[in-house]
């Protein structure tokens, strides 16, 4: 009887439910606007024949560097340009170009000395590794131990209080400190730019714990003079040299510090004492680099309001996968994230059939997972929109996958089954958001909406794990969508046949029906602790949040005024600046780059006053849109 459920029939019902839930729902009193019967055109079918496409053989698992990848990207432009959506790439097209670097050690020029007590030893490749962070380039200085290397001034936590490690050495232990929010912490306040906004030279990081065994592998081992990694060429700018020790010369030169590493790890989430260490180190680290150019793929849909259309809500899915394998073996990455690509391509195409009175970004990033590398380029580099007006991001990340009844296998402990899915950061910064996301899945597709991952003490950070948090440490409201880690998760066997394609309807559904209902909504979404961007276009005036300058702020914090065109040289109490990490920068306006119909977009350089830091950040004031280069005096 099964076989009767032809995918036909299954809509023909779909529709008939949607339309009347949507006659109720207009009358409901939540004041949430009625969802169209467009969104029967999003069906199993629909999803199936992209899906079938982006997981094929030919398409060879859509691997970021792969040369082949740009198909995968002309295939979603395609749709979007036959949707009728506008490209938000270069030159008018949908492709959105960025460059990223791909590093291997060189394995012999990599080396380090540590002079300790009179004595000098070295240490070759293998004894340490370089980190992915690492530029390539060489230092030397005393070695200062600054614990986890955290410090917020806004979180009230400093591991580099009353410590001096200009032009030396920092040694870290990775992991988050207790009391501290990691989610709150701004690129300036962890690892490599807390390190650079103290003056320190160089970073020499202890094994995180929950690698220490792996990397005592011979796997590890073998394979690590070939392991690749990959960032954008905007992030690798201005890094310091890092290296990652292996677990076995951590313990031997942890010992002759006078430290103990055991006892650093089983500390845990306990305070550590940092303090400067009687040693010296001169590391050199040498990689082997390439460039390579990739894009996201975005369009651009206008919304029906005059007013409204001028903000827009995001849907998004990384289209990217994995390297083929050495065998030849693809890795189709049919749930991760063949069936989100093939969701949002079913959303935009529901968008376009009755457009909202809000407009729409549709965006499909690269390079996710090598690093969250292509919505990292939109968000911090080159937003395609200004992200001032984005109101939402709902990103989906696999919704491809259930639970077959009586499947005991351990990895797929935690896979949602049919009727359930996980949804991760709702409620973070919108209470809002998180409130329409329930109201309407109980109107619509009544699944079960599963929380486990969004606690923040959920060991696997999966709220940090996809191109969201992207969106969400500027600020904005996010969720995002995941059926769980499975038995075929980053496995060749990864393919289209084991997709629950009347699961993966229903979530699609469910994200077209929540992101419908916020961009019609009479509103914005309401922030947690109001919004973090002040401003009044009219008298060209504008309050930054001197804690929060890049990311969301939930804080209490210092407002510094400053006025458009103004330059300033020095700071006063109406200097325009703020702070990271206990550094001052002051803003200068270097030139107007861009007007919009409805603000302009101006390039300021914020100049530290005194460490070598260079950073580019962004933030919205009222309609105006302020890119601001953080960079160094020199
Ligand atoms: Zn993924």
């Amino acid at each position: 009887m099964k076989h009767f459920k032809s995918p036909f029939i299954h809509a023909l019902f779909a529709s008939i439910f949607a339309v009347s839930v949507a006659i109720y729902a207009g009358a409901a009193p939540a004041n949430l606007a009625p969802v169209p019967p467009t969104v029967d055109s999003i069906t199993p079918t629909e999803l199936r024949m992209h899906l079938e496409f982006l997981a094929s053989d030919e398409l060879g698992g859509r691997f970021t560097l792969a040369p082949n990848f740009g198909i995968s990207a002309r295939y979603l432009a395609s749709q979007l340009k036959a949707y009728g959506y506008k490209g938000l790439g270069d030159h008018g097209d949908y492709l959105q170009h960025f460059d990223v670097i791909s590093s291997k050690p060189d394995t012999v020029k990599t080396t380090l000395t540590i002079t300790m007590g009179g004595q000098t030893a070295t240490y070759n490749f293998g004894d340490f590794y370089p980190s992915t962070t690492s530029t390539d380039g060489e230092a030397q200085g005393q070695i200062v131990f600054v614990g986890r290397g955290i410090s917020s001034p806004s979180q009230k936590h400093d591991d580099y209080a009353g410590l001096d490690v200009k032009n030396k050495i920092v040694l870290i232990v990775p992991g988050n400190a207790p009391g501290v929010d990691p989610s709150k912490l701004g690129d300036n306040e962890t690892g490599q730019g807390a390190a650079r906004a103290h003056g320190a030279v160089a970073i020499i990081q202890l094994p995180p714990k929950r690698f220490a065994a792996f990397m005592q592998s011979k796997e590890f081992k073998e394979h690590a003079g070939e392991r690749e990694s990959v960032k954008l060429a905007k992030d690798a700018e201005g890094k310091l040299p890092a290296i990652t020790l292996s677990p076995e010369t951590a313990d031997k030169l942890f010992n002759s510090m006078g430290l103990n590493l055991k006892a650093i790890y089983e500390a845990d989430k306990k305070p550590i004492d940092p303090k400067a260490l009687d040693a010296s180190a001169k590391l050199v680290v040498g990689l082997r680099q390439e460039r390579v150019t990739t894009q996201n793929v975005v369009g651009f849909l206008e919304g029906t309001d005059p007013d409204l259309k001028k903000e827009y809500v995001t849907f998004s899915a990384h289209y990217d996968h994995l390297k083929t394998g050495p065998g030849g073996e693809i890795y189709h990455g049919a749930d991760d994230d063949g069936s989100g690509t093939s969701a949002i391509l079913a959303i935009a195409h529901a968008m376009s059939l009755q457009r909202p009175k809000r407009s729409v970004m549709i965006i499909f990033h690269a390079g996710e997972e090598l690093g969250l590398l292509g919505s990292a380029y939109n968000a911090d580099y080159a937003p395609a929109l200004p992200l001032d007006r984005m109101v939402v991001d709902l990103n989906i990340d696999m919704i491809g996958r259930s639970k077959p009844p009586g499947d005991s296998d351990e990895a797929d402990k935690h896979l949602t089954d049919a009727h359930t899915i996980y949804l991760v950061g709702a409620d973070r910064i919108s209470p809002e958001l998180n409130k329409l996301s329930e109201q309407t899945n109980s109107d619509f597709q009544k699944l079960k909406l599963d929380y486990f991952y969004n606690d923040p003490n959920e060991p696997e950070r999966i709220y940090f794990r996809s191109d969201h948090w992207n969106y969400a440490k500027h600020g904005i409201p996010i969720i995002f969508y995941f059926d769980g880690v499975h038995v075929d998760y980053h496995k060749p066997t990864d393919t289209v046949d084991k997709i629950d394609f009347t699961k993966m309807t229903a979530v699609t559904k469910l994200v077209f029906e929540t992101g419908w209902r916020i961009a019609n909504l009479d509103h914005r979404l309401k922030r947690s602790g109001g919004d973090y961007v002040f401003g009044d276009p009219d008298q060209r005036q504008m309050t930054i949040c001197g804690n929060c300058f890049n990311q969301p702020c939930f804080s209490k914090f210092s407002k510094l005024i400053f006025r458009l065109g103004d330059t300033v040289a020095k700071r006063d109490k109406n200097v325009p600046g703020f702070e990271i990490g206990g550094t001052l920068f002051i803003l200068n306006i270097v030139k107007k780059t861009y007007d919009h119909a409805a603000g302009v977009e101006t390039t300021y350089r914020a100049v530290s006053t005194k460490n070598n830091r260079r950073k580019v950040a962004r933030v919205g004031v009222g309609h105006a849109v302020v890119f601001a280069v953080i960079e160094s005096q020199k």
